[in-house]
């Protein structure tokens, strides 16, 4: 394991609602959010509960797929609406006036106005030699998971605790040929007992110490007597772990669990904890939630969380921001421009008969300042005003005049229809939309005759192990791909540029080493 990479300086990012941990229950949270048009960054350490199985049962409409697919799938709904989900571990959050922050293990921290903690738990297997090795396969704990796909088959059900036979009615009714071995020392109903034993039920007090296997194949258990059941599964009750550690020192802290297995995070009928804005969902509030019931309340939570929001902005009479609180602190702080105009913008623009031209995503302005001395009565658009506040000041430190336009590219119409000859997006981070919103009011403002220059980061080259570590998504954004697909389908657009380029040198944020790629197109009618 050596990957050297020059340590990058870590980054914070901004946004409404902060998820940590982006299985059912978080991703379900994300999506109503991102619905609403929260900003909304999810991290994920890609750890779900029932990642050692290899199908998902009792999921209506998904039955029987496997975990990871329906959470691939959920990643790519909750992206679609702008959502990013990081791949990364948070390790610690914190209050910092009226907003939580959450420190990733790279270093990288998140702020946001709630903070939904979706962690799930960690079951604790009985110590019994052989059983781990199976577990999700043929150890199973859940009737509902697995009891079907166990059905008719010779059962083994260890009881290690006192609530182990919970869930042996269950079992029962899934197969006649059902032992259950209660552990010396674990007290459980008598009542219970008799009334398993009298439906044919085989209870013995009974040491498990082994599980046996057969050609990798679960083949039965030994007892500490040396007697050995046959069976071709094992049924257990763990224990259970809340992933809950980072948020202690928020004073969120778990309580025990009325089974006495366990601890949780207590919720009340929102899905909040005593602490005010930290929010709980699936199964670190409730070890009992499958995947339906963790969805499920995710979704109700990240609904409820929505209507505090919005009742905040309503007192505030605010709008949705978009990530606009994310991009003015990226341009609170020191110049991230290095003073040059990109590269491959100068190359596609200097041929071009002068006119009016719109930068989408201006940022700190390079390119506008570089187009307006090349004579282009320049409008600059940015979601963060702070961004125009830079671009402002530079313009009139050089004595030209630009426009500055505090624009969501996502909004509706922000640009003026068919206005201007040219219009560049050098390295815009549009969040993704269904309908490409974002990619339509770009190409909209184009006037007949006029060029659009698009410039993107290789994002596919993102996703290799060297960035991944990165605080950003690049799956939530709009990509030049994209751009191209809706001009090819359209009429009146010709592309005259579309390729892949080294990174011009001097470029802001020079730390990862991706390819450019450029788009340039003529819009003909
Ligand atoms: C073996 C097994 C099989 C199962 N089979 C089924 C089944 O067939 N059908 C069914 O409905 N249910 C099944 N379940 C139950 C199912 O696993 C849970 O209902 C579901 O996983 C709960 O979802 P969750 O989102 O609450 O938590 P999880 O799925 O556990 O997800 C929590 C996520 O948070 C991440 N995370 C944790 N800590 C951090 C951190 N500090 N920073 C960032 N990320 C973090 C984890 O990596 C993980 O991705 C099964 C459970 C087990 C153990």
């Amino acid at each position: 394991m050596s990957h050297h990479h020059a340590p990058e300086p870590s980054v914070t990012r901004h946004c409404d609602v902060v998820v940590v941990g982006g299985a059912a229950a978080g991703l379900a949270a994300a999506l109503q959010l991102g619905r609403q048009r929260r900003s909304v960054i999810v991290i994920d350490a890609g750890e779900p509960r029932n990642a050692p199985a290899a199908h998902m049962h009792s999921f209506i409409g998904r039955d029987g797929t496997a975990p990871g697919a329906l959470l691939a799938d959920a990643r790519a709904e909750a992206r679609g609406y702008g959502v990013e989900v990081l791949s990364g571990r948070v390790v610690e959050a914190s209050r910092a006036d009226d907003r939580f922050v959450v420190t990733l293990a790279e270093g990288h921290s998140v702020v946001a106005r709630r903070l939904v903690v979706a962690t799930g738990l960690i079951d604790e297997l009985p110590q019994i030699e052989g059983l781990a090795e199976h577990w999700g396969d043929t150890v199973i704990h859940c009737p509902f998971c697995h009891g079907y796909e166990v059905r008719d088959q010779r059962l083994v059900q260890v009881v290690t605790h006192p609530m182990g036979l919970h869930t042996a009615s269950l079992f029962r009714q899934l197969s006649a040929d059902l032992t259950v071995l209660v552990a010396d020392g674990v007290t459980v109903d008598p009542e219970e007992v008799e009334a398993l034993r009298a439906a044919g039920v085989d209870v013995r007090t009974a040491e498990v110490t082994r599980v046996l296997t057969d050609s990798g194949r679960l083949s039965g258990v030994e007892l500490r007597d040396g007697l050995r059941i046959d069976a071709d599964a094992v049924v257990v009750g763990p224990r259970f772990r809340p992933r809950a550690e980072p948020f202690a020192a928020l004073g969120v802290r778990p309580v025990p669990h009325p089974t006495g297995l366990g601890e949780v995070i207590a919720v009340d009928e929102l899905g909040a904890t005593e602490v005010a804005g930290v929010y709980a969902v699936g199964n670190v509030t409730d070890p009992s939630h499958q995947v339906l019931q963790a969805a499920a309340h995710g979704s109700r939570v990240g609904g409820m969380i929505a209507f505090g929001l919005a009742a905040d902005d309503l007192h505030d009479a605010a709008r949705p921001s978009g990530s606009a609180a994310d991009w003015d602190h990226r341009y609170s702080g020191e110049q991230l421009w290095s003073g040059n105009p990109n590269g491959s913008l100068v190359a596609e623009a200097s041929g071009l008969a002068v006119g009016r031209a719109l930068d989408v995503g201006a940022g700190e302005g390079g390119d506008a300042v570089w187009l307006a001395e090349q004579g282009w009565a320049v409008t600059a658009s940015d979601i963060s005003a702070r961004a125009l506040d830079r671009i402002g000041a530079e313009a009139a430190r050089r004595g030209l005049e630009i426009t500055g336009v505090l624009a969501d590219a996502n909004a509706r119409a922000p640009f003026g229809a068919g206005t201007f000859d040219l219009v560049a997006a050098c390295y815009a981070s549009i969040p993704r939309t269904p309908d490409r919103r974002g990619v339509h009011n770009i190409l909209d403002a184009v006037a007949p005759g006029g060029t659009l220059v698009v410039l993107s980061h290789d994002l596919e080259a993102m996703h290799a192990p060297e960035h991944q570590h990165r605080p950003f998504d690049p799956d939530a954004y709009v990509r030049l791909e994209e751009f191209a697909a809706v001009l090819q389908e359209a009429e009146c657009w010709t592309i005259e540029v579309q390729e892949k380029r080294p990174r011009p040198p001097g470029s802001a944020s020079a730390h990862h080493h991706v390819d450019d790629l450029v788009l340039r197109a003529r819009r003909t009618s």
